[in-house]
């Protein structure tokens, strides 16, 4: 069975480009504004020829009423579906309590995470994921989605065991 895996994280850090890229297809939409993605959406990617699922999602802002809107509950959901987690924050603005939100859904449903420091192109990678370790999540990969960079030391992970 092909391995599955969510990307999770607030609107506009980068899920669609990075689903797109990964799939190869223009099929998640890519918006400037947030929240364009509502529902779940499925694509297969390849890595060094194992196949994989990947899951888009809208994405948690941490705004919510609790965790009940409809985007929300689309993440939970993909989360529940996954074999692993690729949690994504923007590298260029601080975090949120969304992304605490995000961090400890997966902690508590002991899912395994990996925490995806996007938009790194232009920046210091060790500067800008030193304040993300406050996540508790120790796997962190700076990339840059729309540029291609760190890819290939975070889709190793896919071919990890879970
Ligand atoms: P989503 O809401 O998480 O799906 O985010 P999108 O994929 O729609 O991207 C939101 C915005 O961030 C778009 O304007 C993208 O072009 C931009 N973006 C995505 N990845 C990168 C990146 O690696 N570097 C930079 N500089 N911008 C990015
Ligand atoms: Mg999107």
């Amino acid at each position: 069975m092909s391995k599955v895996v969510a990307l999770v994280g607030r609107p506009n850090v980068g899920k669609s480009t990075l689903f797109n890229r990964l799939t190869k297809t223009r099929d998640a939409l890519v918006a400037d504004f947030p929240g364009l993605t509502r529902d779940r959406k499925y694509g297969r990617a390849m890595y060094n020829d194992s196949e994989y699922i990947l899951i888009d999602t809208g994405g948690i802002d941490g705004s919510e009423e609790g965790i009940e809107t409809h985007m929300a509950e689309q993440s939970l959901l993909a989360i529940d579906e996954a074999d692993l987690v690729f949690f994504l924050v923007d590298a260029r603005s601080g975090l949120t309590s969304g992304d605490y939100m995000i961090a400890d859904y997966v902690r508590r449903h002991q899912k395994k995470t990996v925490l995806v420091a996007n938009k790194i192109d232009g920046l210091d990678s060790d500067v800008a994921t030193a304040e993300l370790y406050a996540l508790g999540i120790s796997a962190v990969y700076p990339i840059s989605a729309s540029h291609g960079r760190g890819l290939s030391s975070l889709l190793d992970e896919v071919l990890a065991p879970v």
